[in-house]
This record gives structure tokens, C-alpha cells and sequence, in this order.
């Protein structure tokens, strides 16, 4: 089951020009910056209302979010991620359901959390992210 929505990911050329706007305009705070080397993006996470905003600057030109800003040169929103209590049951339930899943299984990402993504195709155009806590939610011992 879904609980929230997580985070939405925001692709952005450059933390160092993302960050001050999040900070001093909005007024949020950054709450850390942390490389994602499997994703080759480095983020910076926000918060506000219980769901957090993910700042995604690539860290090489064969990143996903580097080729997404090839087609979107200021940058934009990237992808929606829901928190599910059960990322296995969640992807097993939306494979029967007909989506189609660009990761078949969990990886980690930010936070140590596993997450998949499912394919825009069949999300109405929304790149789709389903996440899970990696602390205690985690049936497989690590
Ligand atoms: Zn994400």
C-alpha cells in the first residue's frame, strides 16, 4: 500500500545555483546533499510538510537526469516518488495491473532507501518513483 507521497525530484544543473533559491527565497533548509553513485547524481534534500523536495544535479554526461536536462535546459521536474510500507508487494501488484517497471527489483538510493521506478509509459507521462525505508522496513536482513 501507499502511505504518502515521499519526495519529488527536481532535475537542476547545478546545486550551487538550485540551493540558495530553496534557501533564501523559499526559506527552506537544506537538509544534507548526499552523491547517489548507482543514479550518478548528486541531491539535496529539502522538507516541508512531511514531504521532501530532491534537488538532482548529474555527476557525468551519462546520468539520466544529464540527459534529462539535454531536453529540458532549465531544469524541471523529474519524478514523483510514493512511499510504500511493502516495495516488493507494491511492484508485484503493479506488474499484475499492467504497468510497466523500469526496475524489476528494489536498488538504493538516497537515505539507503530501496526504490524502483516505473515506466512513464504507463504512468501518464510522470516518471514514477516507489520508495521504502531502508532502516526496519526490510524483510531481507540488511
Ligand atoms: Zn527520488
Amino acid at each position: 500500500m501507499l502511505k504518502k507521497i515521499d519526495h519529488i525530484g527536481i532535475a537542476v544543473k547545478s546545486l550551487d545555483a538550485a540551493v540558495p533559491y530553496y534557501e533564501n527565497a523559499l526559506g527552506l533548509k537544506c537538509e544534507g546533499i548526499e552523491e547517489v553513485a548507482e543514479q550518478k547524481v548528486k541531491t539535496a534534500f529539502f522538507s516541508l510538510g512531511g514531504v521532501h523536495i530532491e534537488l538532482l544535479e548529474p555527476t557525468s554526461p551519462d546520468s539520466p537526469i544529464a540527459k534529462f536536462l539535454e531536453k529540458n535546459p532549465h531544469g524541471g521536474v523529474h519524478h514523483l516518488a510514493f512511499e510504500s510500507s511493502d516495495i516488493r508487494g507494491e511492484l508485484a501488484h503493479l506488474k499484475e495491473k499492467g504497468v510497466a517497471l523500469i526496475n524489476e527489483e528494489p536498488k538504493i538510493g538516497a537515505h539507503a532507501k530501496q526504490i524502483a521506478f516505473l515506466h512513464p509509459k504507463s504512468t501518464m507521462g510522470v516518471l514514477t518513483e516507489i520508495c521504502q525505508d531502508g532502516e526496519g522496513g526490510c524483510s531481507c536482513g540488511h
